[in-house]
């Protein structure tokens, strides 16, 4: 089995130390207005992936799966920490680092004790935090896309010193034997094995004494100690599941999230490493299709994505990249049918809607802005968060020559960036070019009213 974890560790340990901490991904460096910013991504597949390792482990410890949210972030630093309003942020470099299922999950298992345990010592930081705006975010595809528009980039960045400020928020040992204590228990009852926390713990703990350096920021904040380490691999040796293993299914999609990943966010040279032309498996197919997509070689890129349609016909994940590529290099009209393919295959996916959308949009003819408008409003009903569907909600409307909805949506994706001047003022015109009363007037008002107006605004509210 393909196992490049030791490999990978010490590779990427050296970038990381050579650029003295902070490693930002070429993707959000390439929308970074400075050096000094990461980003949240947002993968349909990558996020059902996550959801189905962990899901067993959250209903394990009595949480609500749909109500756990699980933020990827893109950064080749190793770390994962659980937040207050039941979310876990695992980084990009965490999964890449992680060798199998098992392993990551047993990661996300002991963060979710954290959630589980309510250790508030970092949730209550986290509160005071902009919580809000930092769940901006966009899809791996799309982020690309938006690399030339500043204005909306900017959303999705946000300053490294937010997140080195939860970095430093350490848990106490306590509590950390306490989420080892709890993750073990989950994995249990989910009937999975304890083994890969413990190695991925032993891993660590032999690389920084091997370095001689802190530079995996996870064990800064989950301090690691040989009893630590000790009484958790005693535990989860005695469980039943000790001996569980990871199936096919699960090694398929996390090698897939992986080449994703890399292929995403590491260079050429990288991806080029780690999937060399010889390996013709589906996941080192996949990374460097994405990664010719990413060197601006559409053609060659359509053509290696074409390959892995050609064996799953029926992978929406597969459509969506075609729709991307199609879209930037131009081939809008095909880039609509690639992601409304996708959208045809998984329906209730709202990212994959949003693409779909967002070509429709750029077709800009009636009948196109009417199905946008559609797939705008049906991914918004389950992601009413999202500022890029707001966005192109407020560009349908404004090819529609619908003033009103038009404002009223960029008032909403302004509120939801967090900039409630302009929220502000996007819904008071909005607001009158609304009858007084109707469902979008009242909509205006309701923004307004919560984008802290003046109080001469309020006044003037009051007068209708
Ligand atoms: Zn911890």
């Amino acid at each position: 089995m393909r196992h490049p974890g030791l490999f990978r560790g010490l590779r990427h340990g050296l970038t990381a130390l050579a650029a003295a901490g902070l490693v930002l991904s070429p993707v959000s460096a390439a929308l970074a207005q400075d050096d000094d910013q990461i980003s949240i991504i947002r993968d349909t597949e990558i996020e059902r992936t996550l959801h189905e390792e962990m899901d067993p482990i959250f209903v394990a410890a009595g949480l609500d799966p749909k109500a756990v949210r699980i933020n990827l972030v893109s950064s080749r630093e190793v770390q994962a920490f659980a937040a207050g309003g039941q979310q876990i942020f695992v980084y990009s470099g965490l999964i890449l680092q992680a060798t199998t299922p098992n392993e990551l999950i047993g990661v996300l298992a002991h963060e979710t004790g954290h959630i589980a345990g309510a250790h508030l010592a970092r949730a209550g930081d986290m509160e005071h935090a902009a919580i809000g705006t930092m769940l901006v975010s966009v899809g791996l595809g799309i982020l690309t896309a938006l690399a030339g528009a500043p204005s909306a980039g900017a959303s999705l960045i946000f300053s490294s010193g937010f997140f080195g400020e939860l970095n430093a928020l350490g848990y106490s040992r306590e509590q950390e034997s306490r989420a080892d204590q709890a993750a073990a228990t989950y994995l249990e009852r989910a009937g999975v094995s304890g083994r890969g926390l413990v190695a991925f713990m032993n891993y660590f703990r032999y690389q920084e004494v091997f370095d001689d350096s802190k530079k995996y920021p996870y064990f800064r904040s989950h301090p690691l100690s040989d009893d630590r380490i000790e009484a958790l691999a005693v535990r989860v040796k005695q469980q039943p599941h000790y001996d569980q293993i990871d199936s096919p299914h699960a090694i398929a999609a996390f090698e897939v999230m992986k080449a994703k990943l890399e292929g995403f966010i590491d260079g050429a040279g990288q991806v080029a490493e780690d999937y060399p032309d010889s390996d013709q498996s589906f996941p080192a197919r996949y990374a460097r299709a994405i990664s010719l997509y990413r060197q601006i070689e559409p053609d060659a890129a359509l053509k290696a994505v074409d390959g892995l349609l050609a064996e799953q016909p029926n992978n929406p994940y597969l459509w969506e990249l075609e729709g991307q590529i199609d879209f930037d290099s131009g081939r809008t009209r095909a880039a609509e049918i690639a992601h409304g393919r996708s959208v045809e295959i998984d329906p209730d996916a709202p990212l994959l809607r949003i693409n779909h959308a967002q070509a429709l949009v750029a077709l800009g003819d009636p009948a196109s802005l009417d199905a946008a408008i559609l797939d705008l409003r049906r991914s918004l009903a389950a992601e009413p968060d999202s500022p890029l569907a707001w966005r192109l909600l407020s560009e349908a409307y404004d090819g529609k020559n619908d003033p009103g909805m038009a404002r009223l949506a960029a008032a909403e994706q302004n509120f939801y960036l967090g900039q409630l001047l302009e929220a502000r003022t996007f819904a008071f015109n909005a607001r009158k070019l609304f009858e007084k009363g109707t469902p979008q007037w009242r909509r205006a008002t309701d923004i307004i009213l919560a984008s802290k107006p003046t109080p001469e605004q309020l006044k003037a509210l009051g007068g209708g």
